[in-house]
């Protein structure tokens, strides 16, 4: 049966289902009671054993990873996003801060980025200005060059299985399907804390009177312009005054962020990473929270872009090169 004419004789069949009904699917033995799915009971193949399991693979979860297998553990390193970093790449957070007296692995990750031209040359300072592409490509690097990791990216951790006080097993979900990994210890980095909440561990979130956490940011990149031509408006070190010029350039284009204090922050003489926005009192842990965050986000990025670029001046060529794959 050809693909369109398949899709035409399913659709009214599963529009017709009635959501009341007992039996879902005859051949499986799914159901549903009072609004919920049951599920069926899965068999899901242990998939292999490693002497630790990270969760997450962020600037924690990569350095943990590396430490870890140069010790001569084998390492299972599960990651929901496509590439290494976390906040420092898929969230396009190019930017250090504090590092100079920063030693470990940090200290040889700054290093060796410095040598392979993953910073500006001029950088000077407290912060540490990166080359996103670089920083994902060296931290693969690192990893698989220990020759003790095993990376799973586009994997996410869905569950975890304890005996008692200690966790035995994760599972995970990609295009593969359902997982499970065995395991003698395990980290959790996932950044919020998703495999302590899956093994079952208390946990406290937000205010204690409100439960708000803090506003959702979305970083970008932004090209067009030089250091040269914008310097009044990009922040430098200690010097927070830039951001001020900033907010009246957005004033004068008739636009009022979400983010009084919006900052542009340097990564070559023409790449800016950028923060020009927070959404309020939405949750991380509900996903059309975390969907209506983004999305807003992304609209107002793009109005602000726009914005600076219609007062012309050294704004005129401005482009919006990409906005992060990853909210925070
Ligand atoms: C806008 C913004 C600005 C920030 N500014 C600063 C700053 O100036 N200085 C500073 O020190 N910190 C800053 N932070 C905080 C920064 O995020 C952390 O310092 C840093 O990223 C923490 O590293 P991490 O590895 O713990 O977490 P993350 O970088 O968040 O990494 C966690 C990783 O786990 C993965 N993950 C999560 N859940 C799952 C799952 N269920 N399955 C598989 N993978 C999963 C994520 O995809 C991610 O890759 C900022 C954060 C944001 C969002």
């Amino acid at each position: 049966m050809k693909r369109r004419n398949f899709f035409k004789l399913s659709i009214p069949a599963v529009a017709g289902m009635s959501i009341h009904s007992c039996q879902v699917n005859d051949s499986s033995d799914h159901r549903v009671e009072d609004g919920k799915l049951i599920e069926k009971a899965r068999q899901t193949e242990i998939k292999g054993r490693y002497d630790i399991i990270i969760c997450g693979a962020g600037p924690a979860g990569v350095c943990s990873a590396i430490s870890a297998a140069r010790s001569g553990a084998s390492i299972l390193l599960v990651e929901v996003n496509g590439c290494l970093g976390g906040v420092w790449t898929a969230g396009l957070l190019s930017w250090i801060l504090d590092w100079e007296d920063k030693e470990g692995l940090l200290a040889e990750i700054t290093g060796k980025l410095i040598k392979d031209s993953g910073t500006p040359e001029n950088y000077q300072g407290r912060n540490f200005p990166f080359d996103v592409e670089k920083m994902k490509a060296l931290l693969e690097e690192l990893c698989l060059e220990t020759g003790r990791i095993d990376i799973l990216l586009h994997t996410r951790l869905v569950d975890a299985v304890r005996r008692e006080k200690d966790i035995t097993h994760i599972i995970t979900e990609s295009k593969s399907g359902r997982e499970a990994w065995e395991g003698e210890i395990f980290i959790d980095c996932s950044g919020d804390g998703d495999l302590a909440a899956l093994a079952g561990c208390e946990f406290e979130m937000g205010d204690p009177e409100t439960g708000l956490t803090q506003p959702f940011s979305m970083l970008a990149m932004i090209s067009g312009v030089t250091l040269n031509e914008i310097e009044p408006f990009v922040r430098n070190n200690n010097d927070m005054s830039s951001k001020k010029r900033l907010l009246e350039q957005f004033t004068e284009a008739g636009l009022n962020p979400s983010i009084k204090t919006p900052g542009i922050y340097p990564i070559r003489n023409d790449l800016f990473m950028v923060m020009f926005n927070h959404v309020y009192e939405k949750s991380g842990i509900d996903t059309r929270d975390v969907t209506s965050a983004t999305i807003r986000s992304r609209q107002e990025i793009n109005v602000l872009v726009n914005g600076l670029k219609s007062i012309g001046g050294p704004w005129k060529n401005l482009y919006l090169v990409a906005t992060a794959e990853h909210i925070g």
